[in-house]
């Protein structure tokens, strides 16, 4: 039977759009469990070659780590450094697998454990994405009392907050702190 680590038809996005969102979901993520990493996989829609462990959990949790210092790398040089770290670390010489559907692109060997392949496509995909589409694509949400880290797919790239939720509540506050200096 074969096996698969993504949906075929956006194997190509995995290692790009897709890629950085993983990598940001997983900066966000809770990682205490073999069942994190699973739920975490699904909300991604990426199948994994082998079933999540506790030490996934914890490989993954040292990932976050390094996802995070991407984040929040405080100058472009440095958020390349980082990144460059992350591709030593997370991937290997790309390799053309015949696993799921048609021929594709890895940035890892076949069947490897979710901890390699979470890698591999946070690394790589994060790396493509922010040189193709702008560094600056990749940010914490700029809401006061919220620290949730995204990337910035939008066509414009100006994204702030994390969610509508917080572009809101963000307006709110604006307009109280308006409404309070016309009393
Ligand atoms: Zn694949
Ligand atoms: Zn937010």
């Amino acid at each position: 039977m074969l096996s698969g680590c993504c949906n075929g038809i956006v194997h190509f996005n995995h290692y790009s759009d897709e890629g950085a969102l993983l990598a940001a979901a997983l900066v966000n993520a809770r990682l205490d469990s073999a069942a994190d990493v699973a739920e975490l996989a699904g909300e991604h829609d990426l199948l994994l070659e082998r079933p999540p462990s506790d030490e996934d959990a914890a490989g993954l949790r040292r990932w976050r780590t390094a996802l995070a210092g991407v984040v929040d790398a405080p100058t472009t040089g440095e958020r390349i450094e980082a990144l460059n770290r992350l591709l030593a670390r997370g991937t290997s010489h790309p390799r053309i697998s015949l696993h799921n559907g048609p021929p594709h692109v890895h940035f890892r060997p076949d069947d490897v454990t979710p901890e390699r392949q979470f890698a591999a496509i946070t690394a790589f995909g994060l790396a493509w994405f922010l040189t193709q589409r702008g560094l600056h694509r990749l940010a914490r949400c700029a809401a006061g009392d919220c620290t949730v880290a995204f990337a910035d797919v939008t066509r414009n790239g100006r994204q702030r907050y994390c969610s509508t939720r917080c572009a809101n509540r963000q307006a709110v506050r604006r307009h109280r702190a308006h409404a309070s200096h016309l009393q």
